[in-house]
């Protein structure tokens, strides 16, 4: 069983070392978050990515089955023409020939823009196809990339865990030398301060707040007979000191 500390200073001691672990925490977690925030947004684009070639996909076959349907008709025209032509070698009267070659220069001209119409069709598709196997191969590489990342993140994110994990039991251990009215008062400061419950006086203020605190205040937290919080954010203060050039203990 770990010995309370009861002394003002000892608790503010522990209390300083209890946010500097909450503070760790609180950064691996920022990290952790920040790292499955990115990949979750890599999943978005990805998954956005996907979308937008079925689409296109979807398009390139609706083409297709135009061009088809193009093709076919174009087909049935060179028919018509090959059969126009048979006709014509039959005819022996002039009139009926030019009736004939009539038809003949018709259905030619409707080929000609048939043929014509299929070729850009044709020329398109292809453009379009490449244009998609192109983007594949864009969402196959950042696919690949996000896996290789995913896979690096979760060594590191179960390092984070540990770290976390470890972190938390030096916690308990000093948790467990504090009253326990003391831990849960600490714990309603950070939940309601961000996560900053115990800060130093900088300037005769506190840093939490930046309020300008009374000279009372400060001479308590200097003599080290009680717990002080501020009287504004209720935050737990304590004095920062350091040293000057003669190795004298300065007070912030
Ligand atoms: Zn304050």
């Amino acid at each position: 069983m770990t010995a309370m500390v009861q002394k003002p200073t000892e608790i503010m001691d522990v209390l300083r070392k209890l946010q500097a672990l909450d503070d760790e925490i609180r950064d691996i977690r920022d990290g952790r978050n920040a790292l499955v925030a990115n990949m979750e947004r890599l999943h978005t684009v990805l998954s956005h990515l996907d979308r937008e070639l079925a689409e296109k996909r979807g398009k390139l076959a609706e083409a297709e089955s135009w061009n088809r349907k193009k093709s076919s008709e174009l087909d049935e025209e060179r028919d018509k023409l090959s059969k126009a032509k048979g006709k014509l070698t039959g005819v022996t009267r002039s009139k009926e020939y030019v009736a004939v070659n009539k038809e003949l220069e018709n259905v030619r001209k409707t080929i000609s823009q048939r043929e014509d119409e299929v070729q850009s069709l044709v020329k398109a598709i292809g453009e379009f196809r490449e244009a998609i196997a192109r983007e594949d191969q864009k969402v196959q590489d950042l696919r690949s990339q996000a896996q290789a990342e995913e896979h690096a993140n979760k060594e590191r994110l179960a390092g984070m865990e540990k770290k976390i994990a470890d972190v938390d039991s030096r916690r308990q251990v000093i948790t467990a030398k504090l009253d326990r009215s003391i831990v849960s008062r600490y714990a309603k400061i950070a939940q309601a301060r961000d996560g900053i419950a115990v800060v130093p006086v900088v300037d005769n203020g506190c840093k939490g707040c930046h309020i300008q605190l009374q000279p009372r205040f400060i001479e308590s937290i200097m003599r080290g007979s009680s717990i002080v919080t501020c009287p504004s954010c209720s935050r737990y203060l304590y004095a920062e000191t350091s040293h000057d050039a003669s190795g004298a203990v300065v007070t912030a």
